[in-house]
């Protein structure tokens, strides 16, 4: 059998997805999770129960992988370069991953390589940081621990040295931000390979609600042409300077003034790119999964004019396959997918996809079936 074995580390839907993805190119996955609930556990077939945090366990796992690869970015970098040294290859490599891991560090580099990012620098305390909202035009400002943060949490919008007191007692460096006075969040979303083919996906707008993503529309709507050039030329730069293999999601700000902003970076399978699995030829998973193991990358081009993504969170009503009726009788073309994951108030449990030529149409219905997934909604 000259199957290789993919190692994921994380356990989470993200994990899941890939390993799905994975399945009709008769890929072996071994999966490092937390627990034998999470959601990529269930469906995975070897399964180490374990700490990512710890390095032995890390490398007890790496034994007979052929690849290891991420479902979150919180494995520490040191560790990255341990199992480097023992020559496993680790996609992202860890200069690569730190980018994602550490957003002053991603600042830095960034600003290096002349990406357009908003003003920004690390502050050393509360009056430190009301100096930089002096120097950035005044307050609010934002601030954001520089590791460990995910959908919102980690970031601050301060108006005042009083206010900026609470980022700082987590102990963690702070990245002192100007508050962007964006009109919409983008996503130019790529895949590379270790032998630097890359292929962009069309640029997204994503929506977010309470710092939680709620929709993604692809292509974006009314995007300039030479706007969504740039965005992926811009994605595509990112990728090769940094080195990065696999998927990487460049999430952007578009100014009222007409330009992109880089927000941040993520190195793996993106919740932006959720709506490549119905709505593209290649969708990020399965190209994500070529590119860790290098192999020649599928086309990222829609298969519709338009796909809408709803990520579906759980409401009050802990049945959710009763709503299945429901959904799949009134939309024959809806695409769910659900993580396994219980149902708990404002946790992600998995989203739907709709595409179509009719915007309005397409975004009504994928809105439709997460509200009733939700039970926000009984008609
Ligand atoms: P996370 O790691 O939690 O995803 P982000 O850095 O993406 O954190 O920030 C979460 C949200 O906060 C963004 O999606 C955006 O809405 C808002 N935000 C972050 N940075 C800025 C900024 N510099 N200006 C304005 N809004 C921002």
């Amino acid at each position: 059998m000259t199957f290789p074995v993919v190692g994921m580390v994380g356990g989470g839907q993200l994990a899941r997805m890939t390993h799905e993805a994975g399945i009709p190119l008769g890929l072996k996955f071994k999966l490092l999770s937390d627990t034998p609930q999470d959601s990529a556990a269930q469906v995975v077939s070897e399964v180490v129960i374990g700490d990512y945090r710890d390095l032995d366990t890390l490398r007890a796992f790496a034994r007979g992988c052929d690849v290891i690869t991420f479902d979150h970015e919180h494995v520490p970098t040191e560790h990255l370069r341990a199992l480097e040294a023992d020559g496993i290859p680790v996609r992202p490599g860890s200069d690569a991953l730190v980018h994602a891991q550490d957003k002053g560090v991603m600042r830095a580099k960034l600003t290096e390589i002349g990406a357009p990012c908003p003003r920004n620098r690390i502050v050393s305390d509360p009056a430190d940081a009301a100096a930089f909202a002096e120097e950035a035009g005044g307050f609010p400002v934002i601030l954001k621990t520089v590791r460990g943060g995910y959908d919102g949490k980690g970031v601050w919008v301060v108006r005042s040295e009083t206010e900026a007191a609470d980022p700082f007692r987590a102990g963690v460096p702070v990245l002192a931000e100007e508050k962007v006075d964006f009109v919409r969040e983008l996503a130019a979303n790529i895949v590379r390979s270790p032998h630097g083919q890359a292929v962009a996906y069309p640029v997204v707008e994503s929506i977010q609600v309470d710092g939680v993503c709620d929709t993604v529309i692809a292509p974006a709507p009314e995007l300039d042409e030479a706007l969504t050039g740039e965005a992926q030329q811009l994605a595509l730069r990112i990728a090769a300077e940094l080195d990065v293999v696999g998927h990487l999601a460049v999430e952007l700000f578009e100014t009222r003034d007409g330009r992109i902003l880089v927000n941040e970076l993520a190195m793996r399978p993106h919740n932006s790119g959720h709506w490549t699995q119905d709505g593209a030829i290649t969708s990020q998973f399965a190209n994500h999964v070529r590119a860790v193991l290098d192999l020649p990358l599928g086309d990222p081009r829609p298969r519709a004019p338009w796909t809408v993504m709803c990520n579906v969170l759980g409401g009050d009503y802990p049945d959710m396959y009763q709503a299945y009726l429901h959904c799949m009788a009134r939309d024959p073309q809806l695409k769910i997918h659900m993580y396994g994951k219980d149902v708990k108030p404002g946790r992600k449990v998995g989203h739907v996809n709709t595409y179509g030529d009719d915007l309005a149409d397409v975004r009504e219905r994928a809105r439709h079936a997460a509200d009733y997934l939700r039970g926000t909604i009984t008609e």
